[in-house]
């Protein structure tokens, strides 16, 4: 076996509670890296059980801190948004404005031409 496959095997047979397979018992008595890997890993569930049974009292005033981080972020988020949708309204009340002009341009054209082709036929 190599190292690489054993650190994989290693914590499920630990987690499982179950004899560690023979190939990997073996390979971990021949090989100081997957030993010194075999005790970090049963350091590292010692010290997960040790805080389960561990209570922490929280700082004075860490809750009124959270609440207030919170609502900052909170009010910023809301201030981001209405300024955003301040954006949307004014691109469209311009794009509107534009094609109306575009619109009421086009229409006097067409009468001005109108006008004048008119003119040249009362000419004539
Ligand atoms: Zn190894």
């Amino acid at each position: 076996m190599q190292c690489d496959e054993v650190a994989l095997l290693i914590p499920s047979s630990l987690d499982d509670d179950q004899p560690v397979p023979l190939p990997v018992q073996t390979h971990v008595e021949s090989c100081l890296r997957c030993q010194a890997e075999l005790a970090r890993y049963k350091r590292m569930l010692r010290g997960l059980q040790l805080l389960r049974t561990q209570l922490l009292e929280p700082a004075p005033g860490l809750l009124g801190l959270t609440l207030s981080a919170i609502g900052d972020a909170s009010e910023q988020h809301a201030i981001r948004s209405l300024l955003n949708k301040r954006k949307v309204a004014y691109v469209g009340a311009i794009s509107g404005a534009v094609a109306a002009a575009g619109a009421a341009a086009a229409i006097i054209a067409v009468q001005r031409s109108r006008r004048r082709a008119a003119a040249a036929l009362a000419t004539t």
